[in-house]
Parts: structure tokens; sequence; C-alpha cells
């Protein structure tokens, strides 16, 4: 098969979730597609008490949550699907947010009982600005939730996108029937088990189906549907895949109902890898060179081993184990042998990849988030990935001075890694770490202690607002504890606001200084 053969065969998507809308749930229903795994309930076993490999480190399994994305792929149909796990906790949304840049469409699931939850927000709008494609799965109809039409409009106002129900809901809870599914023309009937019937529209008025068309649930449901077709938006797949129309999809992940007939459609209409921007341009998939960048580092994930693992979107050509690459930043060759798929269950050595898929590198320290290799001569970079607000500031410090230099060391791997943003106070040098969440500095404790054999304090600088400076702007008297000045990782200069009042006061006082909001999303 050419490269642009197997480029269009792969589907790389993320599921995400508010937490407990049931993301689990449904990977696990798509691996049994794959025949990946033989019964549900050995992704996560926060359930079970069993514990998962993609819940890597120790602080994972003592919460029973995922801190760090996983990789799952299998081939479904003609399809080669790769499926990035998210973090569902909220404090992790800085690490998700990367991995949004790593896909080519997202599947959104929605809880019918609670409609749009908080992170739900953050994350769709991420993929909004992105223009990500979004596939909306509206899950839990076994239970009695809220009304269809609510979920829609709840999501076209909240997230400013239009839907399209796919298809649509007859009852739910006790009262669920099934749903017409619009988008293949046929009824698919809720048994109360795994099992569901097929029933094409044309073949619904025969005597055998009396029992179902006549109750009025059925009725009722049937009504809203022409309603539907007659006055909703129409369906544009154009639309959806400039990230402008949301195919909506309800179904059950644990019945599992209407799971099937989702994947099917899903997989069929997810956009193949298309060109990415880089400093060369546009770079194709089928280009015969290979390339690809790096949107995540992750260390330890075996902890008999020590090793780093950087996470590579493959983008154009073809990769083969032991072929000689370019790392764009630096210009150097080296040979790329030790590489990993990464599966639900195990992991293994990868021998090629194409467009699409995601690769585990062995990294012995030299790689950075963002970071492009390329085959061949000519060498570019791939558009930088964006860097998300942190929320939170905490000034942190050794509690013994004598370990200043396991302590630099550590912090600076866990930026590299992207497990923490890092500023660094200006002029006098104090360490100040930026995080989404709370449970990001706890992985930082934790990771500095038991990888670096340093204990920190960590003092709370509150929630910041962060501004950029210009260099020839920069006057240190201007600035205190209060509003404080500090460098990034590149050593641009920013000031760290101490709140919406102060940045104001500030702008009134000196509005000759340009200040620059370079994240983003706020
Ligand atoms: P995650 O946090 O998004 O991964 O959510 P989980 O998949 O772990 O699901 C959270 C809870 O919701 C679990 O108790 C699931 O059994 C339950 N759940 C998931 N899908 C459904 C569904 O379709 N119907 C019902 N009734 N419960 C579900």
């Amino acid at each position: 098969m050419s490269i642009k053969d197997e480029a269009n065969r792969r589907k790389t998507f993320a599921i995400i979730s508010h937490p407990d809308a049931g993301k689990t749930t449904l990977t696990e229903k798509l691996l049994l597609f794959g025949n990946l795994i033989r019964s549900a309930g050995t992704v996560k076993g926060k359930k079970s008490g069993k514990f998962a490999t993609s819940d890597w480190m120790e602080i994972e399994k003592q919460r029973g949550i995922s801190v760090t994305s996983s990789v799952m792929n299998f081939p479904y149909r003609d399809y080669q699907v790769n499926i990035l796990d998210t973090p569902g906790h909220e404090d992790f949304s800085e690490d998700t947010y990367r991995t949004l840049t790593a896909v080519d469409s997202v599947v959104m699931i929605i809880d019918a009982t609670k409609g749009i939850e908080a992170q739900t927000i953050k994350l769709f709008k991420v993929c909004r600005m992105r223009g990500i494609p979004i596939f909306t799965f509206i899950n839990k109809l076994d239970r009695e939730g809220r009304e269809p039409l609510d979920l829609l409009e709840e999501i076209e106002q909240v997230l400013d996108i239009e839907t399209f129900p796919m298809n649509w809901p007859v009852g739910m809870g006790k009262r669920f029937l099934g749903i017409f599914d619009r988008h293949n023309k046929q009824f698919v009937k809720y048994n109360g088990n795994e099992e569901e019937t097929y029933i094409p529209y044309d073949q619904l008025d025969s005597p055998e189906h009396e029992e179902l068309v006549s109750s009025a649930t059925y009725q009722e449901t049937s009504d809203e549907l022409e309603l539907l077709d007659e006055a909703g938006d129409d369906y544009s797949l154009e639309a959806v895949l400039k990230g402008e129309q949301t195919p909506v999809f309800f179904g059950s992940a644990l019945a599992p109902f209407g799971v099937q007939t989702f994947f099917d459609t899903f997989i069929d209409m997810a956009p193949n890898p298309t060109p990415r921007k880089s400093t060369d341009g546009l770079v194709n998939p089928e280009t015969e060179e290979f390339s690809g960048f790096i949107f995540k580092i992750q260390a330890n994930m075996n902890p008999a081993h020590r090793d780093r693992v950087a996470f590579l979107r493959v983008c154009s050509g073809k990769f083969e184990r032991g072929m000689n690459v370019k790392l764009a930043r630096t210009d150097k060759l080296f040979k790329l042998s030790q590489t990993q798929q990464f599966v639900a269950s195990s992991r293994d050595t990868v021998e090629v990849a194409y467009p699409g898929d995601i690769i585990g590198i062995y990294d012995p320290n030299i790689y950075r988030i963002g970071d492009t290799l390329v085959e061949g001569k000519d060498s570019f970079e791939y558009d930088e990935l964006p860097q998300f607000p942190p929320e939170l500031f905490k000034k942190v410090t050794a509690k013994n001075v004598m370990k200043a230099k396991q302590f630099r060391k550590g912090i600076e791997q866990l930026v590299q890694e992207g497990a923490i943003q890092l500023f660094r106070g200006y002029p006098m040098e104090s360490f100040i770490i930026g995080a989404v969440g709370e449970l990001q500095y706890e992985v930082f404790e934790y990771r500095m202690k038991n990888e670096y054999n340093v204990e920190v304090m960590l003092e709370s600088m509150g929630e910041r607002i962060p501004r950029w400076l210009k260099k020839e702007q920069v006057d240190t008297k201007l600035f205190d504890e209060r509003n404080l000045l500090v460098k990034d990782r590149e050593d641009e200069f920013l000031v760290l606001f101490k709140n919406d009042f102060a940045l104001r006061w500030f702008e009134d006082k000196h509005p000759k200084i340009d200040l620059i909001d370079l994240f983003e999303v706020n």
C-alpha cells in the first residue's frame, strides 16, 4: 500500500469528557470492536481494584485516576484507529490540551442527565479555536435524562456550534425504546440487553412492529423528528470538517446501545490526516520523507527502567525502525531504533508507522515538547505548540539548600516534559511554577522526591494574570511582589499581575507600555 493509502485509512482522535460522563466505558466498547480486549473492564480498574497499564505512576494508582494520556491503536474494518486517551480529571487540562494538537478529530461525550459541564466547555473551546472536527456522543440514555432538544440547544448556545442529530432517541430511561438512525435511515430497537434490532424505515409499517409504532412515546418522537427534519440545520460534512457543525449521536455506552452505529458512522466521516503547517509551508501526509512532532514527554512509565518516552505524531512519509532522522531544532542526525507503540495491554515495538500514527520513542534526554523530527536533507519545523495559561502559581524552593543541583535538574526536566511551566523571578532569581490545577503540584512534589531525591517547599501566589512585555520596555523599578516581573522559558519578560484590578491600574498608569496576552485560550 502507498503512503497515501496508508494515511487515508488512519483515524486518529481523542475522546474528551467531563469525569464520569462515560469515557472509559465507551473506550472499552471501542476496544472490544477492535478485538483488542476480550472483556470490558480492563482499561481502567478503579472499580475492580485492578490497575490498568495506562495508570502508570504510583500517584495514579493511589488516586485511581489516569494522570497522563495514553494511546491505543487497533484495526477496524479497513481502518487503522488511533485513540488518544486524555486524563478526565479537571486538574490535568494542560496535558489534555496538548493531546488535542496531535489528533485529527475529537469525540466529545456528554452525560444526558447533566448536559455540558465546566471542563467540557474549556476543552470544546480549544477544539473550536483550532478548527478540530467534533463529534458528540450523548451518553446514558438508559437513564432518565434531560430532553434531547434541550441538550442540543445547550450545545449550540454554550459552545457556539451548529448541531446535527445523526440519530434521535425515542424515550429515555425506563421508557427508552431505541433511536431513529437518521443517517442510515433505520430504527435501532433497544432490547434491554446487548442485542439491538435494525429496522429499515420502509419496513416499520410491517405488522410485526405494530406494538412499537403504535406506542405513545414512538408517536410523539416521530412527530418531533418530522419537525427536526423541516426546521433543523442541514447536515454538512464540509461544516463538520471545519469544526463548525457537530454531528450528535445519542446512546448508552454501558448498555451498550447505539455504540456500533455511532462508531461505524463516525469512522466513515472522521477526517484522515491532513496537511500541516510548518516553516516550509504545508506538509502533505503523502510526502515521501518521514516527519513528525513531539507533543508529549513522559518519564518513568516503567519504574524499573526509569526511562523517558517522547510521544511523536507522524505527519508525513513512512517511519521505519532504525531509520536516520534529524532533530530540526539542533540539526543533529541520529538513528531511531527504540520505538514503542502503545496498546491498552502491552507495549510493542513499532517497525513501521504512517501519518496519523503515534509512536513512543525512547528519549535519552534530548527532546522537547514541540520538537520536529525529519528524514532527509531538508529540515523544517512544525508550528509551535500553543502554550496554555496556567491558572495557579507557586514559588518553589528546595528544603535542603545542599540539593540545589538536583533541584535544578529535576525542575528542568519536568519543564521539558511539560509537566509544569516555569517562570524565573527577575532580577532576583526565584522559581515560580505555573499549573492548571492543584493536582499538578502534587505530581510535581512526588516526582521531585522520588525521581530526583529532592524535597520541595511550595508557597502559593494565588491566581495570577500573566502579560508579556517588550524587552525594550522593561523597567524593573515598576514591579514588585504584587506585580511580579519574571522570565519565561524563552527568556521573554512577563508580569504576573496580582489580579484584574492591579492589571487595569497598571494599564492606566503606564499607557505606553504594551501588555501582551500570549495565551491562546482564556
Ligand atoms: P469516565 O470518568 O468518563 O471515564 O466515566 P466512566 O466510563 O468511568 O463511567 C462513569 C460511571 O458512569 C460508571 O459508573 C459507569 O458505569 C457509568 N456509565 C457509563 N456509561 C453509562 C451509560 O451509558 N449508562 C449508565 N446508566 N451508566 C453509565
